[in-house]
């Protein structure tokens, strides 16, 4: 139980991978705050399950990850709640597949808001508690689109880019604090986020679903497999230990050998 008595907070955590870290820090002893969008009564499910399961407490805020008020109340709820937060994973995140000329201005705007400028938001909340307790580990969900680019993703990849330059950013302002900050990259992951962006590449690409799948999809990744979540959030429980606590500023990657042709 490497983290008993510390507290976490982890974005977009009803679904997918968020959802795994959650239940993986969990498994570790931390107390969780989980958020994210979905059905009222799964949610509550998953909270209650996280809490049954693992003998911590568990909280749920639906902040939304796009209004910076909701994302700061989601922060000082978080400390109200459970006493502080040692451990936040910014994974929250929407995907949008079009060419850049037809590309919604509001989509834009939406991607850049939740899966970038959140982490902003939530790291400049967090950080005065973790530098005041000289300890805490930051860990964002960037992508291999953090690393290179594919075409009709031009928000997501911008934001993921992005994201990779923030955890740099911070990693250096809190480097003598006992805070370490990194990001993840997975390459394509089994989660809805992947399922539900199949039929928008099918029309942008003219594709059937088995090509989306063999020729776009696992076509990037030489190994011919997904990553699953349960790895994913292995290597986030792993980043929150002490064996880790040279580890920072790093963009991680697990994709499958993606990012390395
Ligand atoms: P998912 O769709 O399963 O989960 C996304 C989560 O974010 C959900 O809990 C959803 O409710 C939440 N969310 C969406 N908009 C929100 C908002 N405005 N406010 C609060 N919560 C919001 O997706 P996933 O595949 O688990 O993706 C999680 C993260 O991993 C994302 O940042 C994604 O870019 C990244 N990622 C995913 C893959 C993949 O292949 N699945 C690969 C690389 C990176």
């Amino acid at each position: 139980m490497s983290l008993a008595k510390r507290n976490a907070v982890v974005t977009g955590s009803t679904s997918g991978i968020g959802l795994a870290y959650a239940r993986a820090l969990a498994a570790e002893g931390a107390n969780v705050l989980i958020n994210g969008f979905g059905d009222k009564d799964a949610i509550e499910k998953e909270r209650s399950g996280i809490e049954k399961d693992f003998g911590v407490k568990c909280v749920y805020d639906g902040a939304d990850m796009s209004k910076p008020a909701e994302i700061a109340a989601m922060i000082a709820h978080a400390e109200k709640a459970l006493g502080s937060v040692d451990v936040l994973v910014n994974n929250a995140g929407i995907q949008f597949v079009s060419p850049v000329e037809d590309f919604p201005i509001e989509k834009w705007d939406q991607i850049i808001a939740i899966n970038l400028s959140s982490a902003f938001h939530t790291i400049r909340a967090a950080v005065p508690g973790m530098k005041a307790r000289k300890w805490g580990r930051i860990i964002n969900t960037a992508s291999a689109h953090s690393l290179v680019a594919s075409p009709f993703k031009s928000a997501y990849v911008s934001a993921k880019h992005g994201i990779a330059g923030l955890t740099k950013t911070i990693a250096l302002e809190v480097a003598t604090f006992g805070v370490t900050v990194n990001c993840i990259s997975p390459g394509y992951v089994w989660t809805p986020l992947v399922e539900k962006q199949i039929p928008d590449t099918m029309k942008a690409r003219n594709m059937t679903k088995e090509q989306v799948m063999n020729d776009v999809l696992l076509a990037a990744q030489p190994t011919k497999q997904f990553v699953t979540v349960e790895q994913v959030a292995a290597l986030a429980v792993f980043l929150c230990s002490d064996s880790a606590s040279q580890i920072t500023g790093a963009n991680i990657s697990m994709d499958g050998g993606w990012t390395a042709a």
